[in-house]
């Protein structure tokens, strides 16, 4: 079976698969690789759908693909109209202004623990 992205999008908006998130996603389940894509399709247009973290993860939002597994990640017009650009610079939006701000970049895809025990 292929180790490789599987992720299918069928949208012009730009979207940035951290290696992290990546590895995440390779670790799921078939099952639910099909869930987190279909999540992840849905983004670029509902952009919004997740919940904004708080903390030290301002900036950036969470989704549920299952109890269990989550996806965080940014959106570029997010990041400019709520004024989180300083807080993506490192390792999650850096060069946020050379996006274009429909630009959805994916941090990381996986269980709920771990996920916060690094700031990122
Ligand atoms: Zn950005």
């Amino acid at each position: 079976m292929s180790q490789f992205l599987i992720l299918e999008f069928d949208t012009l908006v730009s979207i940035q698969i951290r290696k992290r998130a990546l590895e995440g996603f390779n670790g799921l389940s078939r099952k639910l690789q099909i869930k987190a894509d279909e999540i992840i399709q849905r983004l670029p247009s509902e952009h919004t759908l997740g919940k904004s973290l708080e903390g030290p993860f301002k900036g950036l939002r969470n989704i549920w693909i299952t109890k269990k597994f989550r996806i965080i990640y940014c959106h570029c017009e997010d990041c400019r109209n709520n004024g989180w650009v300083s807080y993506n610079l490192n390792k999650r939006c850096e060069n946020c202004d050379d996006y274009p701000p429909d630009t959805l970049h994916i941090i990381r895809i996986g269980p709920r623990g771990g996920m916060y025990d690094e700031v990122f």
